[in-house]
C-alpha cells in the first residue's frame, strides 16, 4: 500500500492559512483590501482584544449573491482573475483566492452580505470547518465579516501571538497603510469599544493630518514628478521634524504598501546631509507604473514588489524628493520653528557641562599683525623683524609674559593625556594600554548604569518635573500605547496625563532628558511596538537602554578636555563598561605586545 495521500481541502487550507494568516494584523488586512476591492466608500471596523476575541469588518461595497457568499470560502476561489495572463494587469489587492479560504480554517467566520437593489442577502456562519450554514438574511446592503476566536483550533499559533499592545500595534499598522493609499475612502477604527480613527474622505494631505495631527500640516514638503517610466506624488516630512521612530514611512506601488529597500534608499538619500543621524522622516510616496512591468506576487502576503526599472526609478525617485525639498527652502539651518521645551533644568550629576572654550594659540606673533606695514620683510615660521620701536618692545614684553603664562597653565594641569580623533573616538592611555572609546557608546554605558540605578530606588530624583507641561500631538494610536502603559512609566520617571481636551501632555521626564522630549518619547513608543516589553526587568532595562541612548551624546560631536576626561572618569567607575545597552564593543585596548603581534 502507498504512503501518499490526498490532504483535505480543510488540512491544505489550514496549512496555507499559516501563510496568509500570521497574526490578527494580517485578517483586518485581507479583509479590508476585499472591501476596497469591492468597491465601499465606507470601511468600518471592530477590534475585542486586539483581534483575539473579534474583528469585523463591515463595507457598503456591491456585496456577495447567495452563491458567491458560500463559493468565496473555496480555495482558489476569486472574483478577480481568470487567467494567469490577468496577473501582469491587476488592478486589484486581492487575486489569489486565499484568504477567506484561510481565514475560515483557523476561525468561527460569520458573513452576512447583500447585492444592491436585491431585497434579500446572505448569512453564512463556519465553524473553522468545511460544514456550515448559509440562509436568507435581511441585513444591509454591502458585506459585514465577523472573524471570531481567532486560532481556536490552532493553539500553537494563538499562544505565539505576542501582547495585546503589540498585536494591536500591527493592526494599526495594516490599518494605517490601507488607509493611507485610500484618502478618499473613509474608514473607522474602533478597539474595545472606543474610537481610534473616524477618517473623512479628502485630500492626501488631510489623511496625513487626521491620521497623525493637525501639526503635520505644516510639516508637510510635496513632491510630484511624471515621467515615461513612473509617476510619483505624495509628500515627505520636512527634516527637522524627523523622528527616532520608523514608523511614518509609507511607499506604496499602484496604490498597493510595499516595502522595498532601493526604493526606500533613494528616499533616504535625498535627504542626506539635512537629516541629524539616528532620525527618519516622514515621507508617504505614492509610484504608479505600468501594471506589466512590475511583479507584485513575489510575496504571499504581497509587501515586496520588482520593477523592471527599479535603477531608473530609483534615480527619479530621488531626484524628485531632493527638488521637493530643495523647493521648499529646507534646509535644517533655515528651521527656526522647532520648540523648545521649557523646564527647569536642576542640573544632574551626569551632565557634562560645556564650558565656553577660550583658545590659547602660543604660535601666536604679535609682530606678524596684518595691514600695518611695520613689521617688513620675513614673516615666515616663528622669526621676527626687529625694527623695534617703544610701542613694539611694550608688546614683545607683553608676548614673553603670556607665553610663560600659557606653559604655566600646561604644566599645572599636566599634559593632556587624550584627544579626540575623528570626532568620536577618545584616545588616552591607561598604565601600559594605548585605549580607544567610542565617546557616544561611552556616554550611553554611563547614563544606562545610572537610569538602571534610579528605576530601581526611589524614584523622585530620578525624574525632573516640567515646569509647563509638554503637550504632545501625536497619532491616536501612538497615544492610546502612551496611555495603556503610564503607569509603567511613571515608575521610570516619564509621567504623562491625559488632557481634558484630548491627547496627552508630558508632566515630567527622566532626569537629564527635558531637551529631549520628542526623542524621549519616540524611544519609549519604539520599546511599546517591539515585544521585549514583558516582565519587570525586561521594562527597567528597556526604558534605561533606551533614554541612555536619546540623553546620549551624538556620534560625532567635538568633545572638549573636561567632557573627554568626564567621560573617561565616568566609563571607568561603571560595573560594566565594555559593551553599550545594546551589547556593542564601547573601546579597544593595544599594549606594547598587541602593537608588535599586529606589525608582526
Ligand atoms: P481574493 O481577494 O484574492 O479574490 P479572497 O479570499 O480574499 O480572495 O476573497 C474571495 C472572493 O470573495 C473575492 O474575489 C470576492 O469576489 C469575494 N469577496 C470577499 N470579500 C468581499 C467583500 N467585502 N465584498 C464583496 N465581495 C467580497
Ligand atoms: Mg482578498
Amino acid at each position: 500500500m502507498g504512503s501518499i495521500v490526498q490532504l483535505s481541502e480543510h488540512v491544505s487550507n489550514q496549512i496555507a492559512a499559516g501563510e496568509v494568516v500570521g497574526r490578527p494584523a494580517s485578517v483586518v488586512k485581507e479583509l479590508v483590501e476585499n472591501s476596497v476591492d469591492a468597491g465601499a466608500s465606507e470601511i468600518a471596523i471592530v477590534i475585542v482584544d486586539a483581534g483575539r476575541t473579534l474583528i469585523q469588518v463591515v463595507d457598503n461595497g456591491k456585496g456577495m449573491s447567495a452563491d458567491d457568499a458560500e463559493l468565496c470560502f473555496k480555495r482558489h476561489a476569486t472574483s478577480k482573475i481568470s487567467t494567469a495572463d490577468d496577473l501582469f494587469a491587476l488592478v486589484t489587492k486581492g487575486f489569489r483566492g486565499e484568504a477567506l479560504a484561510s481565514i475560515s480554517a483557523v476561525a468561527h467566520v460569520e458573513l452576512k452580505t447583500r447585492e444592491s437593489g436585491v431585497e434579500m442577502g446572505t448569512r453564512v456562519v463556519l465553524n473553522g470547518s468545511d460544514t456550515g450554514v448559509s440562509e436568507a438574511s435581511a441585513c444591509p446592503e454591502g458585506t459585514q465579516f465577523a472573524i471570531k476566536n481567532l486560532f481556536f483550533n490552532v493553539p500553537a499559533r494563538r499562544n505565539f501571538l505576542k501582547s495585546d499592545q503589540v498585536e494591536m500595534r500591527h493592526i494599526i499598522d495594516e490599518f494605517q497603510r490601507i488607509a493611507m493609499a485610500h484618502s478618499d475612502l473613509s474608514f473607522r477604527l474602533q478597539s474595545n469599544g472606543s474610537d481610534l480613527f473616524n477618517l473623512q474622505p479628502g485630500s492626501l494631505r488631510q489623511r496625513v493630518v487626521a491620521m497623525f495631527g493637525s501639526k503635520y500640516d505644516e510639516r508637510l514638503v510635496p513632491v510630484e514628478e511624471a515621467t515615461d517610466v513612473v509617476k510619483i506624488t505624495g509628500f515627505v516630512g520636512k527634516p527637522s521634524f524627523a523622528r527616532k521612530t520608523r514608523g511614518e514611512q509609507f511607499l506604496f506601488v499602484n496604490g498597493r504598501f510595499i516595502k522595498h529597500p532601493l526604493m526606500h534608499k533613494a528616499i533616504m538619500k535625498a535627504f542626506e546631509g539635512v537629516l541629524s543621524p539616528g532620525h527618519f522622516p516622514l515621507y508617504t510616496v505614492f509610484l504608479e507604473v505600468d501594471p506589466q512591468r512590475i511583479d507584485v506576487n513575489i510575496h504571499p502576503t504581497k509587501v515586496e514588489a520588482k520593477f523592471e526599472e527599479d535603477q531608473a526609478i530609483f534615480a527619479i525617485l530621488r531626484s524628485t524628493i531632493k527638488r521637493g525639498l530643495g523647493k521648499h527652502n529646507v534646509a535644517p539651518s533655515l528651521d527656526f520653528d522647532t520648540e523648545l521645551s521649557i523646564s527647569i533644568d536642576p542640573l544632574p550629576s551626569n551632565k557634562i557641562l560645556e564650558e565656553p572654550q577660550v583658545q590659547i594659540n602660543p604660535n601666536y606673533n604679535p609682530f606678524k599683525s596684518t595691514g600695518s606695514g611695520r613689521s617688513s620683510g620675513s614673516s615666515s615660521g616663528g622669526s621676527m623683524s626687529f625694527g623695534v620701536g617703544a610701542l613694539e618692545e611694550a608688546r614683545l614684553d607683553d608676548f614673553f609674559e603670556k607665553e610663560s603664562e600659557v606653559s604655566e597653565v600646561i604644566e599645572s594641569t599636566e599634559a593632556p593625556k587624550f584627544f579626540q580623533f575623528q570626532n568620536r573616538f577618545i584616545v588616552t592611555t591607561q598604565g601600559e594600554n594605548l585605549i580607544m572609546i567610542d565617546a557616544q557608546r561611552a556616554h550611553q554605558r554611563m547614563l544606562y548604569e545610572q537610569y538602571l540605578d534610579e528605576g530601581k530606588g526611589g524614584q523622585e530624583d530620578a525624574t525632573q518635573k516640567l515646569l509647563f507641561p509638554e503637550p504632545m500631538e501625536l497619532g491616536s494610536a501612538d497615544t492610546m500605547l502612551l496611555v495603556e502603559a503610564s503607569e509603567v512609566l511613571a515608575k521610570y520617571g516619564l509621567k504623562i496625563e491625559e488632557r481634558v481636551e484630548g491627547g496627552i501632555e508630558i508632566v515630567s521626564v527622566p532626569t537629564g532628558l527635558a531637551g529631549k522630549l520628542q526623542d524621549c518619547v519616540d524611544s519609549v513608543l519604539e520599546a511599546l511596538r517591539d515585544g521585549t516589553w514583558s516582565d519587570e526587568e525586561g521594562r527597567r532595562e528597556k526604558l534605561a537602554a533606551v533614554w541612555a541612548k536619546a540623553a546620549a551624546i551624538p556620534k560625532t560631536k567635538r568633545l572638549t578636555d573636561e567632557e573627554m576626561s568626564a567621560i573617561i572618569g565616568g566609563l571607568f567607575s561603571c560595573e560594566s563598561p565594555a559593551t553599550d545597552p545594546w551589547g556593542k564593543s564601547v573601546f579597544t585596548m593595544f599594549n606594547a605586545k598587541s602593537i608588535d603581534d599586529i606589525l608582526g
